[in-house]
């Protein structure tokens, strides 16, 4: 299927939109991907907490993208390549597409070798793109003032209740593509009058216009789905287009208190 692809700071090319699969049992998680896949999406997010690689393994095809991440507890020179091997094994694979650090646990202060660690990774072949997730800015600061290496993806809670901009202003003077997690809001932004709104206007669903908001951002949105009629209304945000004051009603749904998942500040 021809898709948008977006640009990664390391010379390589992503499909903009992605298929979530927290939450999705492990002995679901085949038909799930398999059924994405036939839907049109050609990006597939897991991690190793969501204890899915191996069903995810199973359901993939040749030439989609794969996502995978450290998890805290493997955060470390030693432990990050370990468990990497160790995704691997469970997707059956001998490299993924992208390895993104899940979280930063700033308590830990392992990030920073952690990243080296990735960076070797991704020099042995074992992940094609590196990238980090629920970074912060004096984080990503530190990453590339310690090893040079700017991250290809900071991969954070994004939606229009909670759009990041300081962070994206960050990502945007670095090239750092921006991936958006809980792009729907976990199903709230559905709710939201405007968006239902817009939905009727645009004889589109509510979901399929908030994710048409993240794709003509710039964003790469990554919805989870478990049935394959939201997988279809999802992946039906490359087909349509929102007008300037669409976008801008949308971009005033920001808010302070607009979070849904946790702060990276305290959470590991
Ligand atoms: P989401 O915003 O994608 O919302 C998913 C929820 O919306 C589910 O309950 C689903 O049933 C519902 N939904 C999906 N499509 C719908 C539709 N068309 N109509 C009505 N309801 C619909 O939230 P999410 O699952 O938290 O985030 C998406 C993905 O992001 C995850 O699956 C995971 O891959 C990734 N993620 C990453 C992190 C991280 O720390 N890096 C954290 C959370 C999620």
């Amino acid at each position: 299927t021809d898709q948008p692809m977006i640009e990664l700071n390391d010379g390589r090319t992503m499909p903009q939109l992605g298929f979530g699969t927290y939450k999705i049992d492990n002995r679901e998680a085949a038909n799930a991907v398999r059924t994405a896949i036939e839907v049109g999406y050609r990006l597939v997010d897991t991690a190793s907490i969501y204890r899915n690689e191996q069903g995810v393994g199973e359901g993939m095809t040749e030439g989609v993208w794969l996502t995978t991440k450290v998890w805290n507890d493997d955060q470390g020179r030693r432990e990050a390549p370990r468990a990497l091997e160790a995704s691997l094994e469970r997707l059956g694979r001998s490299h993924v597409d992208l390895l993104l650090i899940h979280w930063p646990c700033p308590d830990k202060r392992r990030y920073l070798e952690t990243w080296q660690a990735l960076i070797a990774l991704r020099d042995e072949g074992l992940a094609r793109s590196i990238g980090v997730s629920n970074f912060m800015p004096e984080q990503i600061e530190e990453l590339v003032r310690e090893t040079g290496v700017v991250p290809a993806v900071n991969q954070v809670e994004c939606h229009p209740r909670f759009q990041q901009r300081e962070l994206r202003a960050l990502h945007e003077r670095y090239c750092i593509v921006t991936q958006s997690w809980s792009p729907l809001g976990q199903g709230g932004g559905l709710e939201e009058e405007t968006v239902q709104a817009i939905a009727r206007e645009a004889d589109q669903s509510p979901a399929a216009v908030l994710l048409r908001w993240h794709v003509q951002k710039g964003l790469a949105p990554i919805p989870k789905a478990s049935s394959q009629a939201h997988m279809e209304e999802n992946f039906s945000c490359l087909s349509f287009t929102l007008d300037a004051g669409q976008m801008a009603r949308l971009d005033a749904l920001d808010s302070e208190d607009g979070r849904v998942g946790p702060h990276p500040a305290n959470f590991c």
